[in-house]
């Protein structure tokens, strides 16, 4: 796929110019008209002479058409996008009071199986590119009339299935120059794909690092997450604990509780002995159900003696408030309702 003019950042822009038998200030202002101003027609880049342009229209976009849009009645929105290849990947707009959230897709699809997860019941597409991802969000803001100033890439996708692309979508939302949103208002979750989180330390130190963890043992995880059987959960407490000591970003563990699977007597007092300290924190989220998983959320007596016997043992926890249940918020049940299930990604 050809790199996208969106996709690119300012200084491969400034390059492109010089190549481009240009001035390299003129792909600084290329970036400022599609990141600051939001230029989506470059006919409306006054700024540019018609070659730069021309030349400009030459790079390509791979553009986003919502589709559908879903509201919740707490709020939050669902987006269906329709990729430029036809494909389909959601996005969960979350106003609150203090914060504006943006669930992001970081791929049509998912490789990784968990079998909650509606995201892996229709086939996998493919990678997003980091426009797509990018668009999301500022297709997202310009529907809303609102700014985005947290993002989540908690959509459909593994994110570090996908890293490269998700690595160059961080690196252009936090440009200063450009949406210069905060890197530490940005979460990316993973089902623990471990080299990627030995990557992150280097390439990206300044994010929120979440860990979808769900169980308590290698072979309980391995019943739910596939993933389990190639990283043990030991190899990802030492991830975490590396990606801790060097960026001194806490890291949250995400734990869907599943009636009589996760949420015994047993399991909380794993979760109590191993998520305890100042570098981790425990996110405990109310299963959604969807109809290809039979299992049953926790209730909520459940729910509240977990985390009080977390919170009595010291650990940090919290509990995720369901949003957009009314919509099927939940990852990848938008798009399964859309294209069915075995229907075309
Ligand atoms: N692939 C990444 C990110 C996408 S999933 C990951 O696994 O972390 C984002 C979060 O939603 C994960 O914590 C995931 O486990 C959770 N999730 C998936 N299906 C869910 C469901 N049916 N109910 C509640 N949470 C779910």
């Amino acid at each position: 796929m050809q790199r996208a003019r969106n996709a690119m950042t300012e200084e491969e822009l400034r390059d492109w110019a010089v190549a481009s038998g240009f001035p390299a200030y003129r792909g600084s202002q290329l970036f400022h008209f599609l990141h600051v101003e939001r230029g989506t027609d470059l006919d409306a880049a006054h700024v540019l002479p018609q070659a730069v342009r021309a030349a400009a229209g030459a790079l390509g976009t791979h553009p986003l058409t919502a589709e559908l849009v879903r509201r919740s009645e707490d709020g939050s929105a669902k987006y269906l996008y329709r990729l430029f290849d036809g494909a389909h990947i959601e996005t969960v707009y979350m106003p609150y009071e203090d914060r504006t959230t943006l669930c992001v897709s970081s791929q049509v699809g998912c490789r990784m199986g968990c079998s909650f997860c509606a995201s892996t019941k229709a086939p996998f597409g493919r990678n997003l590119g980091a426009d797509e991802i990018l668009e999301q969000v500022y297709q997202t803001e310009r529907a809303e009339g609102r700014t985005i100033d947290h993002i989540v890439l908690m959509g459909i996708g593994e994110p570090l299935d996908n890293l490269d692309e998700v690595l160059r979508f961080i690196r252009l939302v936090t440009d200063p120059k450009g949406k210069g949103m905060s890197a530490r208002n940005i979460t990316l979750s993973t089902s623990g794909l471990v080299p990627g989180i030995y990557r992150l330390i280097d390439e990206a130190p300044s994010i929120t690092l979440a860990i979808s963890l769900h169980a308590t043992s290698d072979e309980r995880r391995a019943r739910t997450m596939p993933v389990a059987r190639r990283y043990s959960i030991a190899e990802i407490l030492k991830a975490t604990d590396a990606y801790f000591d060097a960026t001194g970003r806490r890291v949250s563990f995400e734990y869907v509780l599943i009636r009589g699977e996760n949420d015994r007597e047993e399991d909380i007092r794993w979760m109590a002995q191993h998520m305890r300290g100042a570098g981790r924190h425990v996110n405990l989220i109310p299963l959604n159900r969807i109809d290809e998983f039979d299992q049953e959320a926790a209730d909520r007596a459940a729910m509240e003696h977990f985390a009080a016997s977390l919170e009595k043992a010291g650990v940090h926890v919290s509990v995720r408030h369901r949003r957009g249940a009314d919509i099927d918020a939940a990852c990848g049940q938008l798009r399964v309702l859309y294209e069915g299930v075995g229907g075309r990604a």
